[in-house]
């Protein structure tokens, strides 16, 4: 068992285009078992903070059937279809079924092989980026944490603690050996990166009244310094701000999306934490010092 798990090890680590191949087809399961947490995680969530209030003013809770990440079975929004085995092949089950429920031809959303392609993607990307290495498990996980709190935060306005805070440990961790920065950097960008959207939320709330973003926000952007060093702070928050400008502004004036509408934040920040994970050092390095060089 173990010298055919080595033997693995080997091919793995010897031919790069298997361990590519390995990784996309991991993406591809892993983005099925996300497209489970993006639906059912707030769903969770909402339950736990029902039962909470419920045991604050000393009710019994509801009687509610089990509702975690791994039952009841997914079925059909629509007529209750239970999904079987063959019906959930990432990507292929879409396919075969012409995007439609077996049971009563109700369309599936094309978010969920979306979601499958788009993770397969980003973790061939990785393993292509750092090869075998411990540091392309790590950015994996890194990158199936963004994904979820990217479409969760799309769907509900909500970045869980149950994600942003493992990620911001596992994101020190990483950093106590051989990460992307060194752990002094790690720990500064994790307080840092918190403390600059809290500044900046109060100030906002001081002059306009109003929320402009939520604490899921600071936790994330803690999580990415801890990734990366106070260094990448700059560069994370300047891209996603021109991203959420250019997509909000187009949102309000192509959609006719309303102005008071809430914008979640949470996915920009999530695609400049991406982008910072496959730009490296250099780039933030740059542009921190233009804009060092601009302000001070
Ligand atoms: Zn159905």
């Amino acid at each position: 068992m173990l010298s055919g798990f080595t033997d693995i090890s080997n091919i793995l680590q010897q031919n790069g285009a298997t361990f590519i191949t390995f990784s996309v087809i991991l993406g591809l399961m892993v983005g099925s078992f996300l497209n489970v947490v993006i639906h059912r995680l707030p769903k969770m969530m909402e339950l736990e903070w029902q039962n909470n209030c419920h045991e604050l003013q000393g009710k019994e809770s509801p009687e509610t059937t089990k509702y975690t990440l791994a039952s009841p079975r997914s079925a059909c929004p629509n007529c209750g279809h239970k999904i079987s085995a063959q019906e959930n092949i990432p990507i292929v089950s879409y396919l075969a079924l012409r995007g439609k429920c077996s049971g009563c031809k109700a369309p599936i959303s094309m978010r969920y092989p979306m979601i499958e392609a788009l993770t397969g993607l980003a973790i061939g990307l990785v393993s292509w980026k750092f090869g075998y290495t411990s540091t392309t498990f790590f950015a994996w996980i890194f990158v199936f944490a963004l994904i979820a709190l990217t479409f969760i935060d799309f769907d509900t306005q909500l970045l869980p603690d149950d994600i942003t805070l493992p990620l911001l440990w596992l994101g020190l961790i990483f950093n106590l050996n051989t990460g992307f920065t060194d752990i002094k950097s790690a720990v500064i960008g994790a307080i840092a990166g918190y403390l600059v959207l809290w500044s900046i939320y109060w100030l906002f709330k001081l002059i306009t009244g109003k929320e402009g973003m939520g604490y899921g926000d600071f936790k994330l952007l803690a999580a990415i310094g801890a990734w990366f060093g106070w260094q990448m702070l700059p560069t994370v928050i300047l891209l996603s701000s021109i991203l959420g400008t250019i997509i909000g502004t187009s949102l309000i004036l192509l959609a006719n999306r309303g102005r008071e509408e809430p914008m979640p934040f949470g996915p920009f920040l999530a695609i400049a934490g991406i982008a910072a994970l496959f730009s490296g050092p250099q780039v933030a390095n740059t542009i921190g010092d233009l804009i060092f060089k601009l302000f001070i």
